[in-house]
């Protein structure tokens, strides 16, 4: 398949982030022309030689001059917002550098993209990785794309204002959508994540190297999907002839306990409760209870999870093992 001519010029933020790498490995599979923007010069050669053929430009949300560089220089057809920090209880430290980089991050580079557009008369068609954060504590589960949004995280109100701005261009007539995702996981997101910092220490137990493991609220419901699943929303949703907005979930929610459960099932360990204890320091100031997605839309395109809850447990609990048998205990 790379030996096939591009048919349209993608440009990817935050390309070194769980979703931006499995994008950028994918469109590159693809044969399509590839541009990422990275913040920090010094990830240039790492990203470089793990993602052979991606064009790489150095740009900043929070610098408009550096982003219309790096649009000018990529001239993208399409453009996937995937930047910023991902982390909700982290959004708390940093509310201002959040709704500075998520949020007028968002609107710079649909300025510029639209900015772009009128002068080459070129289509840019823009997705921005909006979040299941946008609906707060929602009364109602699962979720739709017609549920109220009503954020009670600063990543959430970022991620909200983001989305609105995404609605008013559409108006104005740029062809931008907002994929609403829910958690998704892989061997690739960090253990700042509960399912990744869950499968790492189950991993790490099951081995000897760690005994004990300290979660904050194991009741929040949370629907979790494969994040390469994920990227194939985005690529589906910028295919469709017209732009919406669209929730990217599998419909499945399980408990944090849940997870821990099936985690240390894949290892073998049934009185899992004797290694977990519950540290109040890790609860959060606000955090939804249920965040449960019906993708009903994005069916219509033809999307489907392939991983199961179960499969996805399992594939990053045997990643970490894998990793693990990779670094010999000091
Ligand atoms: P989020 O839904 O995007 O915030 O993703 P996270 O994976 O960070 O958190 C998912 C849920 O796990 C939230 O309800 C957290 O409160 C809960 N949780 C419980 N213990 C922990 C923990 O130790 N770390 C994290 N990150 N989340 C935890």
């Amino acid at each position: 398949m790379t030996d096939q001519h591009p048919r349209y010029r993608a440009l990817l933020t935050g390309v070194t982030g769980q979703d931006g790498w499995y994008l950028a490995r994918r469109l590159l599979a693809e044969g399509q022309e590839v541009h990422g923007i990275v913040r920090d010069e010094s990830v240039v050669d790492s990203i470089s030689a793990e993602l052979p053929g991606l064009q790489i430009h150095v740009a900043d949300l929070r610098d408009n001059d550096s982003l219309l560089r790096a649009l000018d220089a990529a001239a993208p057809d399409r453009l996937f917002n995937l930047a910023g920090s991902t982390s909700v209880a982290r959004s708390w430290e940093a509310p201002v550098e959040t709704a500075d980089t998520i949020g007028i991050g968002a609107v710079r580079l649909l300025a510029a993209a639209w900015e772009q557009q009128e002068r080459t008369g070129r289509e840019i068609r823009f997705l921005q990785a909006s979040s299941a954060e946008v609906f707060g504590d929602p009364a109602t589960a699962p979720q739709s794309e017609r549920t109220p949004r009503n954020p009670i995280t600063p990543y959430g109100a970022a991620k909200d204002f983001a989305h609105t701005m995404v609605q008013v261009y559409r108006h104005r007539g740029l062809y931008a959508t907002a994929a609403i995702l829910y958690n998704h996981e892989s061997p690739r997101r960090p253990t700042t994540f509960v399912a990744r910092k869950i499968t790492a220490a189950v991993a790490a137990i099951a081995r000897g190297r760690l005994d004990h493991l300290s979660l904050g609220n194991m009741d929040a419901l949370r629907d979790w999907g494969y994040a390469p699943d994920y990227v194939d929303a985005m690529m589906r949703i910028l295919d469709a002839p017209e732009p919406h907005d669209y929730i990217v979930a599998t419909g499945n929610a399980h408990s944090v306990r849940d997870f821990l459960r099936e985690a240390f099932a894949v290892v073998g360990i049934d009185d899992w409760e004797s290694y977990v204890s519950v540290d109040p320091n890790l609860y959060r100031p606000a955090d939804p209870r249920a965040l449960v997605g019906d993708a009903a839309r994005l069916r219509e395109l033809g999307w489907e999870p392939t991983v199961s809850f179960s499969e996805l447990v399992r594939t990053m609990v045997q990643a970490d093992l894998d990793e693990l048998e990779a670094t010999p205990a000091l």
